[in-house]
């Protein structure tokens, strides 16, 4: 049975998401289709993405579209990165897909590491650096990356996955700063433990139910909340967002200082009798 009103309402564009057959992106196909987008809906599961897209055209009357891909499959990747670059409706590009770990670095797998370096990391640039001229040249388009409070509390899980959350919060900085006067935005999300299947892939199950975990769903209202809001970086889970605003400024106002043709006086190097 056909759910939604039989006036749809005019297309926002056409969003991306990558990750969408389960956890946050599943989420985020929810939410972008009741906000009037269609989708282009990215994973491996053929099974779950047409599960998903049958639900929400169902629900909301939106062309929903699955794309299945191995972003860690150069081919699969190329396909998706063609389609962002030439495929003028698409308005929206959520860079979810990623996968986890916690343990530590001696017990870590390094093909497994390399693996994850592939989908966190050179998935999310590649398919960046496809979509951002696209929206550069028609002035408009939103890109958001998922990242994690990891890339900031490194020590916290596995070692490579946190460095390529740090990555992607780095990243993100540096999009904001070359995209922004071409009227193209960029958000950086930084989920804490959120309960999703994350966690049976990295090997915690248990996080699923801890007394700090959050919602897929609140994540990702959080999340949108903080896009209407126009933040550049949004930690859902950081309840006072002055801890953030001081933390860049300190980022910022040392980035002022680092470069300098003489070591600190604390090198002890006499530079003017150094030969
Ligand atoms: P999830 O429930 O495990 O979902 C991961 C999604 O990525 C699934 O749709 C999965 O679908 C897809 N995926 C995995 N490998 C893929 C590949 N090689 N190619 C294409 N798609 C692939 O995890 P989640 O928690 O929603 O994670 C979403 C994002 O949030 C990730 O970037 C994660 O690092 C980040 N994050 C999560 C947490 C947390 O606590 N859950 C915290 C901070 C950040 P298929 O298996 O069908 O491919």
């Amino acid at each position: 049975m056909t759910t939604h009103s039989s006036s749809i309402p005019a297309t926002k564009g056409l969003a991306v998401v990558t990750g969408a057959s389960a956890g946050i992106g599943a989420v985020y196909a929810d939410r972008l289709a009741k906000r009037g987008y269609d989708l282009v809906l990215v994973a491996r599961s053929e099974e779950r993405l047409q599960a998903l897209a049958d639900r929400l055209t169902r629900e909301t009357g939106r062309h929903v579209e699955p794309f299945v891909a191995d972003l860690g499959r150069k081919d699969d990747l190329a396909r998706l990165e063609a389609r962002l670059r030439e495929d003028a409706r698409i308005t929206l590009l959520v860079n979810n897909a990623g996968i986890g770990s916690v343990a530590s670095i001696l017990k870590a797998d390094v093909d497994e590491m390399d693996a994850m370096i592939g989908l966190n990391i050179t998935a999310l640039t590649r398919l960046t650096y496809a979509v951002a001229p696209a929206f550069a040249a028609r002035g408009s388009g939103t890109i958001v990356n998922i990242a994690s409070v990891v890339g900031i509390a490194v020590e916290m899980l596995n070692g490579v996955y946190s460095a390529s959350k740090s990555y992607v919060l780095s990243f993100g900085h540096s999009l904001q700063k070359d995209l922004a006067d071409k009227g193209v935005r960029v958000q950086t999300v930084l989920p804490g433990a959120t309960a999703t299947e994350f966690w049976d892939v990295a090997g915690y199950a248990a996080q699923k139910t801890s007394a700090i975990t959050m919602s897929a769903a609140d994540l990702v209202d959080a999340a949108l909340a903080g896009l209407d809001q126009g933040e550049m970086v949004t930690i859902p889970g950081l309840q006072d967002v002055g801890d953030w605003t001081r933390w860049e400024e300190d980022r910022r106002a040392i980035s002022a200082k680092f470069n300098n043709a003489k070591p600190a006086p604390r090198y002890g190097l006499d530079t003017a009798s150094a030969a």
